[in-house]
This record gives C-alpha cells, structure tokens and sequence, in this order.
C-alpha cells in the first residue's frame, strides 16, 4: 500500500500541452476516482502514472519514492483497461501469470498467486479457457485478476465496465469494491458513469481540459459544487 503524490505534473504531446500541471495528494488505500468529459485527460493521467508515458514537467511519487524515471514494471502499479488486452493465445492460467513469468519468478510461486487470485476472483473453473471462449463480464474479471497477481501498490483502472452491459456493470461494481475491501490498496478508477462514481469513490477528482475543476467526497461535490460544469458531472441539483 502507498499513497501517491503528483506535483505539478504537465504532460505534452508534441507542441500541444494536454494537462497543465496537476496536483493531487492520494492517501494509502484510497479509492479515488476521476470523471471528466472524453479528451480531458483522464487516461493520459493514468498512463503516466503507470510509466506507459513519460511525464513531460512535474513530479509523481508513489510512498516516499520519486516515479519520473523508474520503468513501468518496477512502480508497484498495476493497471486495467477497458478493452482487457487479454493475449488471445493464452489461457486464462497463462493470462494471469505472464507478468509474474516476465518477472523470472519460480513457477510453483507463480501457479500459488495466480490459484490465489483465481479463488478470489472465482476463476478457478476458467483457468484453461482461452479468452474467446469467455463471456465480456469474465474476460474482465481476468484482466483484474491479472492485476492482482504482482500485489500492486496502486491499482489503475480505465474505464473498466464501459465494455459490459448495465446489470453486469453493476454487479462488476459490487466486485470491485469488495476488492478494494478485501486488498485496501490505493486504486484510481476512471469512468463516465455517476452511480460508479457516487458508489465506489473515497475521493471524486472532477477533470476538465487537463485541470482539476474540484476535488471532493462524493457527498461533498453533490451538496457543495463549485460551480454548474461540477454539478453537471455529479449529477445535483443545482
Ligand atoms: P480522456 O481519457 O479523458 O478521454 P485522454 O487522456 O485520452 O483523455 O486525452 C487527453 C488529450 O490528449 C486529448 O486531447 C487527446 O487527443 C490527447 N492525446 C492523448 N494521447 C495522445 C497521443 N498519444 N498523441 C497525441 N495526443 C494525445
Ligand atoms: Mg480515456
């Protein structure tokens, strides 16, 4: 567990500055989720984050340590994504254990984290599937259950449930946070949809055009938004 910190952190592409110098104070063991319009940079936060993209000024630490430099497999983070990015060609079994693999950890210490997180995740009657033969609502609970194999610090989740229909999102959602319960690791989770957000969140980090708008409980932005694009996003009243 961590907590995480990003100081004035901007990141452009090319000539374009697409956020423009974020800061944010994530407890250990926080759930904090962003929400923002499509474009405002919740993914480009999330990539940096996870070291899938450099960050261009500013700094990110994760616990006491400086993130910038170190490479994407030695942050501690794991990261989920809409789409799985499940391999095709390999088993469940084999899905869930790849990092551990890349990472030359023993076999018999790879099957016991991936048979772990199987149970947890009730994958254990899947684990010879091949992704194909798996529903959407499966696939995901693969790619969180690869996540969970490395014993992150932090956990990253874009838009995970976008991919599944309305009653697996919600039940999905009920798995998360049960997870989150059960791990108690720092987690960020990106969505678009408000319940999601109200439900899960410790902490909601509203984004606007690479900005933080506001930054609140979830009780706190619905009474007390700032201004009308946050009480749009949330969803009160006023
Ligand atoms: P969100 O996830 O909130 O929808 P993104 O983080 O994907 O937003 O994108 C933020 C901005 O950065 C957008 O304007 C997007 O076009 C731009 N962007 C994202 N990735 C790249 C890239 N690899 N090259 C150039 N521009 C990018
Ligand atoms: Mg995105």
């Amino acid at each position: 567990m961590s907590n995480l910190k990003l100081k004035t952190v901007t990141k452009s592409f090319g000539k374009a500055e697409v956020i423009h110098g974020i800061d944010l104070d994530i407890h250990d063991g926080e759930f904090i989720v962003f929400v923002g319009p499509s474009g405002c940079g919740k993914s480009t936060l999330l990539r940096m984050i996870a070291g899938l993209e450099d960050i261009t000024s500013g700094d990110l630490f994760i616990g006491e340590r400086r993130m910038n430099e170190v490479q994407a497999a030695k942050r501690g983070v794991a990261m989920v994504f809409q789409s799985y990015a499940l391999y095709p060609h390999l088993t469940v079994r084999q899905n869930m254990g790849f990092g551990l693999k890349v990472r030359k950890e023993k076999p018999d210490t790879i099957a016991r984290k991936v048979d772990d997180a199987a149970k947890t995740l009730q994958l254990e009657k899947l684990l010879d599937r091949y992704p194909r033969e798996l529903s959407g609502g499966q696939r995901q609970r693969v790619a969180i259950g690869r996540a969970i194999v490395g014993d992150p610090d932090v956990f990253l989740f874009d838009e995970p449930l976008s991919n599944l229909d309305a009653e697996l999102r919600v039940h999905m959602r009920a798995e998360i946070a049960a997870l989150h319960g059960r791990l108690g690791n720092t987690m960020i989770y990106v969505t678009h949809d408000q319940i999601e957000a109200m439900t899960l969140a410790d902490r909601i980090v509203v984004l606007r055009d690479g900005l933080i708008e506001q930054v609140g409980t979830p009780k706190e932005l619905y009474a007390h938004p700032d201004n009308v694009f946050v009480a749009q996003f949330i969803g009160s009243p006023k």
